[in-house]
């Protein structure tokens, strides 16, 4: 079981020491099981920080702050394994320098865990241990298999009902750490390459769009789909996305910090039923 003062001194020593200048971790939220991201300069802000089974959103996507990382000073983050993956995502991006960031890893349950995930975690300078994440046949969602059962006509109907909720609030992306564009395509209107209304098509284009964007990307963190105001299981997408991907590629998101993205890469080896 992890103690919290274990990781509010631990803390407290990289800010004593000039290491960091700042540590993401979380904070007790609204209601007895919410957390809040916490940015810690101080030690009075280090008493804060908690640690526990609650503690599941993926912080990775502040890292990319405009103008954070740009004084090259080190920031160190509270990371489960899908925050490591997509941390690794960012930096083969070219998003960030992993040579700044001081990963605390941890598991969902809390505790804390034996190895990392990613065969090149271990370049970043300090964890807690690692992970041997294995592609996710781990706790596939039981409604993708009732997805699966359906027609086209079916699916297709189970879609639309859900995407009629879509506001198009965008908070799947604001809370995405691999939505990171300062500007998304999708808020330009000339040219207007989605459309912005709220209705069936716009909803359709909107989700389907970011779908593929996601395509290979997505860590399967569940940002998104916590983040939806009306519930839509935008989950089910991107673990269905990451499945078809893996099985046509081989590729499973965020292994490692030179990774190539699979829809911008080519294999001799790569399936090519999608070529009419
Ligand atoms: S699409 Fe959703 S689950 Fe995937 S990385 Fe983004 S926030 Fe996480
Ligand atoms: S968070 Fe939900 S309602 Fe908001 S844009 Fe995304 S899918 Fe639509």
């Amino acid at each position: 079981m992890i103690t919290q003062e274990k990781y509010r001194s631990k803390v407290k020593k990289l800010l004593a020491d000039g290491s960091v200048k700042m540590v993401i971790g979380y904070s007790p939220g609204s209601t007895a099981d919410r957390r809040r991201p916490l940015f810690i300069r101080s030690f009075e802000e280090a008493d804060q920080l908690v640690l526990d089974s609650n503690c599941i959103a993926n912080l990775s996507g502040y890292l990319v702050t405009e103008g954070l990382l740009s004084d090259e000073k080190r920031v160190a983050i509270f990371l489960r394994p899908e925050g490591i993956r997509s941390l690794n995502i960012l930096a083969a991006e070219s998003q960030l320098n992993v040579d700044q960031i001081i990963i605390f890893g941890f598991d969902s349950i809390g505790r804390e865990v034996n190895s990392l995930p990613g065969e090149h975690a271990d370049e970043f300078s300090e964890f807690i241990g690692s992970i041997k994440e294995n592609p996710p046949e781990k706790s596939r969602e039981p409604l993708l298999y009732q997805l699966e059962q359906m027609n086209p006509q079916e699916r297709f109907a189970f879609w639309k009902e859900e995407f009629s909720r879509c506001i198009k609030c965008y908070a799947c992306r604001q809370s995405c750490p691999m939505c990171y564009c300062r500007r998304c395509v999708v808020d330009s209107n000339q040219p207007q390459w989605v459309n912005t209304s709220s209705h069936t098509l716009g909803n359709f284009e909107w989700n389907i769009v970011r779908a593929f964007h996601l395509a290979g990307r997505c860590v399967g963190c569940g940002n998104c789909d916590r983040s939806c105001p009306v519930n839509i299981p935008l989950r089910l997408i991107n673990a269905k996305m990451s499945e078809e991907v893996l099985g046509s590629f081989n590729h499973f998101a965020g292994m490692s910090t030179t990774q190539e993205p699979v829809l911008a890469s080519f294999k001799k080896e790569d399936s090519e039923t999608f070529i009419l």
